[in-house]
Parts: structure tokens; C-alpha cells; sequence
């Protein structure tokens, strides 16, 4: 059975390629983090549904290429008045998919959803203008072209959110689409189909392929009719991906993992510091960007990690569905064991448990309690290595050399935070600072036409605002002579 209803609201959980559902014949379960349930199967794609997707997309290319801007505007605003109707819907089933909070996703992630889509319809209308400049009387006319079908690869701890981050810059820039979404959380990647199709969107423009693993990804990339690949999610994926997508030359976007830290000076209001520091346990610490290590300067490390278990011990922890819950679950057994795994080792290699340290048994195994470690090494694998649970890591600092050498000493270089009163201060170790997005006295503030990726093995390359329209676009320059008319 490959049609569902999760929350109350029917899901066809079948491949969507040229504008129609594509059953495969085999399927795979998708479960529930909330409880474990079984909540639907799903169509297990492979080599024949990634091909018939990349097809259905080079199809339908020149169609959309040649659909002028204002119409593809105009479209990508109807697909958003379709996520606004259904917002509710795609909450609900988001939560039940990927166990992140109901009342984020109501209030934060899916008008986000909608935004997106309206961020870079007008953006392709209102900036993505010629842009022509003169040499010795001669025209340069800049120009954005349709780079050609679009492989959109996402992680599963904010599905649609991060799909859509992708989707709608390269449907705007006259790409066509072919996602496929995390075998974890497959659910809106569906639903989202059937908006766009209500919305008019022409068959074959986006598609979508499902399956489990890396069989129907590693298809996808390794396709040469692919002109764009961008992908969220592991290093080693992306490892697999660069290596497919390099045999092709086709250009890649990667966004990976990270390591970020939070750095605290004594100088810093120590309670917007801990309210920082606590929000790294949001979504269950799955958080590409979380800044799970925290760094505090030795004169108010005592004072800090008060204020901060303070707030972290006050963490209802529960079913995400529940106003009051902070903190749900992790995303599957297998990856609780993962996250356990390494509290576990390090704790063997000598850290001291502050807070949590274990799955939270009361509501079954796959709630792990907020954890704070301290007493870690700076070469240790709970401090190098990204967790993506609840866990965070406490290590004090000397001085601000000290701060910063801590700080880059990881292979990432994703985010950083800055807690500090001296406003010199912050311009100094943020200009140090080795990390694609670096906040001062806040987290998480995202705005779509900023720049947003990592350095080192956080990723390759940025995206957002005009840096999307980069990556999608094949960039034209055209010069013309003032002379050779008739
Ligand atoms: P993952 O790498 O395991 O999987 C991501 C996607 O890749 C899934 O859709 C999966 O099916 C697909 N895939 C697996 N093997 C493939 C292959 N060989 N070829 C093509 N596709 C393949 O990542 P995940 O566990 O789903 O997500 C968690 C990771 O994502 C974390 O490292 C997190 O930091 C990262 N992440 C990064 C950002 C960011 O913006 N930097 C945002 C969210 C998550």
C-alpha cells in the first residue's frame, strides 16, 4: 500500500515523475519517532525511477526555461498560497515524520516553507535584472541562463524547509527539479507534489523520487543529464556525491555537518548566554547549525554552567505534539544508539556527565535526555566529532587567543556564536573566526538573501539571495561591438 493517512491526512507515498504517480515494486516502511508506529510505505525507488525522473525533468526543461520570469514568479507564489492552505496539515505530518516540535513547525518552519517560495519569486523578478557594464564602447550584458535539471538531495531533520531552500531558487532560475528527499521523512516531499500541481505547475517541472539509502541518490548523481546537484547532509554522502558528480563535471552545492561552537566571554550578559546556550538542545540537538560546543572564559565558567543547567534542567521533555514539550525525540533507534554511543565513549575517556548522559527510558528509547559534558579533551571524538543529538560540551577558555585557537580547532567551520559585551571584541574573533555564518548575541537569525554554508567539511560553495541564483544558473557574459550594424 503506498497511500497513507498520517494525522489524519492522506498521503500518496508514490514516486511523482512527469506530473503522475509511479509506484515501484518495492516499498519500505517509514516510522514514527513520536512512538515508533509504522506510519506508511513507501515506493523504494532505484536506477529505472531515478532515470525516469532526470528524463521527465530534461523534458519538460525547455518548456520552463522559456516560461517568462514573471509566469515562473507568479507560479512559485501560487505553490506558496498552497503551503499557506495546507500549513496545518504539513505540521502535523512533518512532526509525526521527523519527531521535531508541532508548535515550531505551525509557527516557525512552515510559513518559513512558504517564504522561501515568495523569497525567490520576487527575488528573480526584482534582482535578477541584465546587469550591463562598458569596456572602450563595447557592451557586457550579464546574463542568468537556466542551468538544466536540478538534483535536490535533502537530510530529514527539517525536511520541507530545507527542500524547499532549494527548490524554489532552482525552479525561479528556469531549472526543473527532481528531489529526493530523506528516506526517514518522506511524507511532505508528497504532499508538496500535490500542491504544485494544483498550483499549475506543468508535469515533469518538479518531481519527486523516494527510496531508501543511497540507491535512487546514487542513481540521481551519477546521471549525466544532471546539470545541477545540491545536497544537505552527511560528509560522507557528500564524499560519495563529489566523487559520482566530478565524473560528470557537474557542478555540486554541499552543505554538510558542523561542530560550531559558542563562545562566552566574561564580558558577556551571562543570561542571554545560557538562553543561547540552552536553545542548542532544539529539535533534539539535530541541528546542522546547533552550537554544540560551548566555550566560556575560566573567570565566569562556574556562574555560566549554573545559568545555563538552571534553564536546561527546566526542559519538558515529551511528545513533540505538546505545547509545552522543549525537547522531543531523535529520529530512530539506530541513531539514539549512534548518539549514545559517543556519551558513552567519552565518559570512558574520562568526561564527567553535568546533565543527562542517557536515553530518557520513561518515554521509551528514542528520547535522549539533554546532555552537558564537561572535562573533555580538545582532541577528543565527542569534541571533534558532529553527535546530532542533545549533547553539548563545556570547556573553558583563558583568554581570547585561547577562545579563537579552540574555536577553529575542528574540521569544520559551519557557524559560530559570540557572547560578549565588547563590541570590539566581537569584531576582532569574529574576523578570526574560520565559519560560514557567525552570530553575535543571537542565534539562528537567517535571512534568505544572506550568504549560507560552511567552510572546511562543512560544505562547498554558498547559497541564498543571489549566491542560489549563482549555483542554478549557467552565467552569461555578452559583449557586443558599437560598430557592424546596418
Ligand atoms: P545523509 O548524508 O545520511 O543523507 C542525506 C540524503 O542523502 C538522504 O536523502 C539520503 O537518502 C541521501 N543519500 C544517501 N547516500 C547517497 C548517495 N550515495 N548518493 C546520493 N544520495 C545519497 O544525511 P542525514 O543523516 O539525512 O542528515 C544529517 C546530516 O545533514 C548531518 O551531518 C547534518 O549536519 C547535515 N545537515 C546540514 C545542513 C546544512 O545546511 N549545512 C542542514 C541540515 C542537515
Amino acid at each position: 500500500m503506498t497511500e497513507a493517512t498520517v494525522a489524519g491526512v492522506a498521503v500518496d507515498t508514490r514516486h511523482w515523475i512527469g506530473g503522475v504517480r509511479v509506484g515501484s515494486a518495492e516499498t519500505f516502511a517509514d516510522v514514527s519517532p513520536v512512538d515508533g508506529a509504522v506510519i506508511a510505505q513507501v515506493a523504494r525507488g532505484g536506477v529505472v525511477e531515478a532515470r525516469a525522473a532526470v528524463a521527465a525533468a530534461r523534458e519538460a526543461f525547455p518548456g520552463w526555461a522559456a516560461t517568462p520570469p514573471v509566469e515562473r514568479a507568479r507560479l512559485l507564489h501560487a505553490i506558496a498560497d498552497g503551503v499557506d492552505k495546507r500549513l496545518a496539515e504539513l505540521a502535523v505530518v512533518e512532526t509525526t515524520d521527523n519527531g521535531a516540535l508541532l508548535r515550531s513547525h505551525l509557527r516557525g518552519v512552515m510559513p518559513r516553507v512558504a517564504h522561501n517560495l515568495r523569497f525567490f519569486a520576487d527575488w528573480l523578478v526584482e534582482n535578477l535584472a541584465h546587469d550591463d557594464f562598458d569596456t572602450r564602447g563595447h557592451t557586457n550584458r550579464v546574463s542568468w541562463d537556466p542551468a538544466g535539471p536540478s538534483v535536490l538531495i535533502t537530510p530529514w531533520n527539517a525536511p520541507l524547509m530545507l527542500a524547499t531552500w532549494k527548490i524554489a531558487p532552482a525552479l525561479a532560475a528556469g531549472n526543473t527539479v527532481v528531489l529526493k528527499p530523506a528516506e526517514w521523512t518522506p511524507l511532505t516531499a508528497s504532499l508538496f507534489a500535490d500542491i504544485t500541481a494544483e498550483a499549475g505547475l506543468p508535469p515533469g517541472v518538479f518531481n519527486v523520487v523516494q527510496g531508501f539509502g543511497e540507491e535512487v541518490g546514487a542513481a540521481l548523481v551519477d546521471d549525466p543529464d544532471v546539470r545541477r546537484i545540491s545536497f544537505t547532509g552527511s560528509v560522507p554522502t557528500a564524499r560519495a556525491i563529489g566523487a559520482a558528480a566530478g565524473r560528470h563535471l557537474t557542478p555540486t552545492s554541499f552543505e554538510l555537518g558542523g561542530k560550531s561552537p559558542l563562545l562566552v566571554f566574561a564580558d558577556a550578559d551571562l543570561e542571554l548566554a545560557a538562553d543561547l546556550a540552552v536553545e542548542q538542545y532544539d529539535n533534539a540537538g539535530q541541528v546542522c547549525l546547533a552550537a554544540t560546543r560551548i566555550l566560556v572564559e575560566e573567570s565566569v565558567a562556574e556562574e555560566f554552567t549554573a545559568k545555563l543547567l538552571d534553564r536546561a534542567t527546566r526542559l519538558v521533555q515529551g511528545d513533540p505534539r505538546d505545547e509545552a514539550t522543549g525537547v522531543g525525540p531523535n529520529i530512530h533507534a539506530d541513531h539514539v544508539a549512534r548518539v549514545d554511543g559517543f556519551v558513552r565513549r567519552a565518559v570512558d575517556a574520562g568526561a564527567r556527565v553535568l546533565l543527562g548522559g542517557g536515553p530518557n527510558t520513561d518515554l521509551g528509547g528514542l528520547y535522549y535526555r539533554p546532555t552537558l559534558l564537561t572535562d573533555v579533551a580538545q582532541d577528543s571524538e565527542i569534541v571533534q566529532e558532529e553527535v546530532f543529538g542533545p549533547v553539548l560540551t563545556l570547556q573553558t577558555f583563558r583568554d581570547e587567543d585561547h577562545a579563537v585557537a579552540l574555536a577553529n580547532d575542528t574540521r569544520f567551520g559551519l557557524a559560530a556564536t559570540l557572547a560578549t559585551g565588547d563590541r570590539e571584541r566581537a569584531d576582532r574573533v569574529t574576523a578570526r573566526l574560520v565559519a560560514g555564518t557567525v552570530w553575535v548575541n543571537c542565534f539562528f537569525v537567517r535571512d534568505l538573501q544572506a550568504p549560507f554554508g560552511g567552510s572546511r567539511q562543512s560544505g562547498v560553495g554558498r547559497e541564498g539571495g543571489t549566491w542560489s541564483f549563482d549555483f542554478y544558473c549557467d552565467v552569461k557574459n555578452t559583449v557586443t561591438a558599437p560598430n557592424g550594424w546596418r
